[in-house]
């Protein structure tokens, strides 16, 4: 397949003339066809026709010309609407772009479709979507992942060369895990979050998925940057992401976050991510423990604050300004809109949100001393494999504890890269999490460069993409 190839590699091809563009977005919208309605992995698709014409009009230099992608439906696109897999906006189109989505076009890239995601961010299984919950495609009758699933999907089955999630609490880490793809969380401000939909906006951030560190290294060098739009975005400059994956590997100090591989979690991940560690190792890496017993009261302080400020910023949805009604709100959002007014209300403020703000300052200071000790910290991505369908919806809690080691990353704002590290004995991909220090993004993509250098478990594609198309 076309699409099993990387960015660069399909630009070199329609360069020299070995690749013809047309036939990359053919075979995307084929796959789209062949499995989209039945894994429930896009809300909207760009009419072909469309996208073709966009791409006949492109000049051929732009860094991106002709590449497609899929954008998670929190994106604002003026070409197609943007429901965030809630009803309530149904119907709504965006007078403007996104930030990342216009960096993209500019860069000649070609949006396709919008992924499926659970509604407003709030889950990691695509489960809470009003657009059908999202299928895996390695195993149609468990989770997709999520809050990103539909883009991580889209990915996993070649309907696209990459994808755009949004990762708050795990939200690209999660589905990268669950679709054997890379997920990279970025640096909070690292890339504006300008029209992207908000739900946690001290968390939310917006990072890509891809089937390489080449590839994420690629798109990331493109959305990356100070945007006058986002006033949180940072003005620290974009260094040169390619470079840095062709530069050999440094030797680094893998730091071992020992207290995350305690009770719940899967003892084949535990194996798989300490057999991770084993490679880094190989490869001229030196381990080293850390101390981190922060999960438990990260994903607490998490689920106070992220329900805060989303109580807060889904008040504008007042069905005055935009269309539909508050009680299209599903269970899951009603019952994060409670919690966080609960946490914010007089009385209340003290005991719940002003803690939890405490709890942030004291892991921001937890991580420092850690990284003090070692450049990049390895640890578990999920303490589970992918649930059953139905499985997390009926059962919050169980949803919430999917998120046990990425609440803390995304308290302390830094950057984690989720990378393939082998299959569990139930057939299903497991990713491993690297955490980094703030802006320390290449440092993440040239490791796992090298580890996808060493491995081929990322080449492992789903099998109904192998009967299919
Ligand atoms: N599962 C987490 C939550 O529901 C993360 C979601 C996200 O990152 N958007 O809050």
């Amino acid at each position: 397949m076309l699409l099993d190839r990387q960015i660069t590699e399909l630009l070199a091809g329609y360069r020299d003339g070995s690749i013809d563009p047309v036939l990359v977005i053919e075979e995307a919208y084929a796959n789209i066809k062949a499995h989209s309605q039945n894994l429930n992995t896009l809300i909207s698709v760009v009419d072909k026709e469309k996208a073709l014409k966009e791409l006949s009009l492109l000049d051929k230099n732009l860094p991106l010309y002709g590449i497609p992608y899929v954008l998670k439906d929190s994106y604002v696109t003026p070409e197609i609407r943007t429901t965030c897999a809630s009803k309530l906006l149904d119907d709504y189109v965006s007078p403007y772009s996104a930030t990342v989505h216009q960096k993209l076009k500019n860069a000649g890239a070609i949006l396709l479709a919008k992924g499926n995601q659970d509604a407003w961010g709030h889950g990691a299984s695509t489960e809470n979507s009003d657009y059908g919950m999202g299928k895996n495609p390695y195993d149609p009758e468990r989770v997709v992942g999520g809050s990103s699933g539909g883009p991580a999907a889209a990915v996993a089955l070649r309907m696209c060369s990459f994808a755009i999630g949004e990762d708050t609490g795990g939200s690209i880490r999660n589905p990268a895990a669950w679709n054997n793809i890379l997920g990279l969380r970025v640096t909070y401000g690292r890339v504006s979050r300008y029209g992207c939909v908000a739900y946690a906006s001290s968390m939310d951030t917006v990072g890509p998925f891809a089937k390489s560190a080449e590839d994420l290294a690629v798109v990331l060098g493109i959305i990356a940057g100070l945007d006058k739009y986002d006033a949180t975005s940072s003005p620290e400059p974009v260094p040169d992401y390619a470079k840095a994956i062709s530069t050999p590997l440094k030797k680094l100090k893998i730091g071992i976050a020992d207290d995350m591989f305690g009770p719940g979690l899967d003892s084949e991940i535990a194996k798989n991510t300490r057999a991770f560690g084993s490679v880094l190792e190989s490869m001229g890496c030196q381990l080293t423990s850390v101390s981190l017993p922060i999960a438990e009261v990260a994903l607490a302080a998490y689920y106070i604050i992220a329900p805060s400020e989303t109580s807060s910023n889904l008040a504008r949805y007042d069905a005055v300004r935009y269309g539909g009604t508050r009680d299209l709100f599903s269970q899951e959002t009603m019952r994060r809109i409670m919690i966080g007014s609960y946490d914010l209300s007089s009385g209340y403020y003290d005991a719940y949100y002003r803690k939890a703000l405490k709890i942030r300052t004291i892991l921001i200071e937890t991580f420092k001393q850690a990284f003090k000790q070692c450049d990049v910290i390895l640890m578990p991505e999920n303490p589970i494999m992918p649930p059953k369908l139905g499985d997390l919806i009926s059962d919050p809690l169980a949803n919430m504890l999917a998120d046990l080691y990425n609440t803390s990353v995304s308290l302390i704002g830094s950057p984690a890269i989720v990378v393939p590290s082998g299959f569990h004995a139930n057939g299903l991909p497991i990713g491993v999490q690297l955490v980094g220090q703030k802006f320390e993004e290449a440092t993440l993509l040239n490791l796992a460069h090298a580890y996808q250098a060493k491995t081929s478990w990322h080449l492992t594609k789903p099998a109904i993409l192998e009967k299919k198309v």
